[in-house]
């Protein structure tokens, strides 16, 4: 933890006070919101942004995007990944666009369910696919079919993993071991260790003992770890994850909402690995909702034959507007004209320019930081070695000095994924935009190791 409380206080102070100044229409519009928005924004997570009010959004285009104020930012959160193809791109506002003049649900399918279907068979490498409206429910549409397939009903995750908005997800271990409610959970429906095993990041044995109960219908995982920090899996260890699940007969999902930074295909087509399960969300419309899900031929089948068709609009699995004609117009047109797979060479050149430039600085200031690059996509965080697994990223948390950094970056136009320290390149950020953030965070840092 940053040692000199006192001195990150001021300097948070003070660049509230710059926000507060230059930031009056924002105000304006939240303090409306408030009237009859909890918060004054549309969901409550939106006022964890740093600020003493959160930044109204006027337009986006490309890497960066205008504030009501009028102040142009360099954006290097992209919406947590939802605008990974920069904002409002050309060729998917085009299908969009010409989608919504054509009607965008009618609870049946069009043609380009079956172009979108070959994109993510042909980028993923599983053959069969559905359609969610987020990852969350991708998730937790697999997570149900798993239990189903398998007659079991427990779901194993990595301790500190995120996996959306799914209830098995909420559970960390405590001091002893156990499976307990992770800090914050809200309204769990039953206590969490009985739908749940919890792992930690890299650890073959904990998997191993944990598959032997044979309670584990599914391990829901990422390939790599991405809500907590950055975290990379050791040399081995998702091979063994996978031969265990074979062997202990779990279904293995790898959530690949963020990992899709690794490369065109994901963590998995860029290591070659084969999952039973593949999620996908946020990004893959081109900033409109759309979630996916691959399955293997084997899944599938064994899907198709638990399941009568004559109960599946009321079985738990769903939701009215999932593979609706927008969204699918959407896919079509992100994975097929902009997040292709060419777009990836460029944009892990930015990402590696943003980390080679976190890291002199970080180097320069002698603060015992760290920085861990998932290629589009990288990260610092406040520990001097990349983290094993989410119990040592955990640790290394530190919210009030994350909250001035981010402060910091907003008041100079630059826009940090929040809650952690993520930068993610789209293929419209340039080289200016990362040469932006190095130096202001060169400025920052040297404000808190003078
Ligand atoms: N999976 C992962 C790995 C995520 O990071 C998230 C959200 N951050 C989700 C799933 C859920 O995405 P959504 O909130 O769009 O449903």
């Amino acid at each position: 933890m940053y040692a000199d409380r006192e001195r990150l206080a001021a300097l948070t102070a003070a660049e509230a006070r710059v926000f507060a100044a230059a930031r009056p229409r924002s105000r304006a519009e939240w303090e409306r919101a408030s009237q009859h928005l909890p918060g004054g924004v549309p969901m409550l997570w939106m006022r964890k942004w740093p600020g003493p009010w959160p930044v109204y959004v006027a337009s986006g285009s490309g890497s960066r995007f205008r504030c009501l104020d009028g102040i142009d930012h360099v954006d290097l959160c992209l919406g947590d990944t939802g605008a990974m193809s920069g904002h409002a791109p050309a060729a998917a506002v085009a299908a969009l666009t010409a989608q919504l003049q054509r009607g965008s649900t009618f609870m049946l399918p069009t043609a380009a369910a079956a172009r979108a279907g070959e994109l993510l068979a042909e980028r993923f490498g599983l053959p069969e696919w559905q359609f969610t409206l987020s990852a969350t429910d991708a998730n937790r549409t697999l997570v149900r079919y798993a239990r189903q397939v398998t007659g079991r009903r427990k779901v194993l995750i990595h301790d500190f993993s995120y996996h959306g908005t799914v209830d098995e997800t909420f559970a960390t271990l405590d001091g002893e071991g156990r499976v307990v409610a992770r800090r914050g959970s809200i309204g769990a429906p039953i206590p969490v260790a009985e739908t749940t095993a919890v792992v930690q990041f890299n650890d073959v044995n904990a998997l191993e003992r944990e598959l032997a109960t044979g309670e584990i219908a599914a391990i829901l995982i990422e390939p790599a770890m991405t809500n907590i920090g950055i975290v990379l899996p050791e040399p081995g260890y998702l091979e063994a994850v996978r031969a265990l699940a074979t062997a202990h007969g779990a279904i293995l999902i790898h959530d690949e909402t963020h990992t899709l930074s690794a490369g065109p295909g994901g963590y998995t087509a860029e290591h070659g690995l084969s999952p039973d399960a593949i999620v996908l969300g946020k990004t893959i419309a081109g900033g409109v909702p759309a979630g996916a899900f691959g399955m293997s031929a084997e899944l599938g089948d064994r899907v198709r034959r638990s399941i009568h068709l004559e109960d599946i609009d009321v079985g738990g699995v769903g939701g009215t507007l999932a593979g609706n004609a927008l969204s699918l117009a959407g896919i079509v047109a992100t994975l097929g004209e902009v997040l292709v797979p060419e777009a990836w060479g460029p944009m892990v050149e930015r990402a590696v320019q943003w980390s080679e430039g976190v890291a002199s600085v970080i180097a320069e200031s002698g603060a015992p930081w760290q920085v861990t690059r998932l290629g589009t996509r990288a990260e610092y965080s406040f520990r001097e070695t990349a983290p094993r697994d989410g119990a040592e990223a955990a640790a290394a948390d530190d919210f009030e000095l994350q909250q001035y950094l981010h402060l910091h970056a907003l008041n100079r136009g630059i826009l940090m994924t929040p809650f952690h320290n993520m930068a993610l390149m789209s293929p419209a950020t340039t080289a200016e935009d990362i040469e932006r953030h190095t130096s202001h965070f060169r400025e920052a840092v040297a404000s808190l190791y003078p």
